[in-house]
């Protein structure tokens, strides 16, 4: 272990590099759409996305992507993000 040194994962949708706690993690379910694994452990391949609106709104607008995202996944990253805003880093 290097301390401080974090793995960094590219966004799906804007193919930016960030550290994990920038990222929603999704994961493939069993009908090939995307979901949030909140909690981080599936055991499964992981794909990467901002913690922008952008890119979540893009990938689930995307036709191009290989992976689609849930609509019920996209209302929950939008409202996890909407929560955020406003409320400030503090509370
Ligand atoms: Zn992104």
């Amino acid at each position: 272990m290097i301390a401080g040194r974090q793995p960094l994962r590219m966004c799906l949708y804007c193919r930016r590099r960030s550290s994990k706690d920038k990222l929603f993690r999704l994961v493939r379910s069993e009908d090939g759409n995307l979901i949030w694994d909140r909690s981080g452990k599936e055991q499964k391949r992981g794909y990467y996305l901002c913690k922008h609106l952008a890119c979540v709104q893009g990938i689930a607008q995307s036709r191009k992507s290989a992976v689609r995202l849930k609509r019920e996944v996209q209302e929950q990253l939008t409202a996890f993000l909407e929560r955020q805003d406003g409320s400030g880093e503090s509370d």
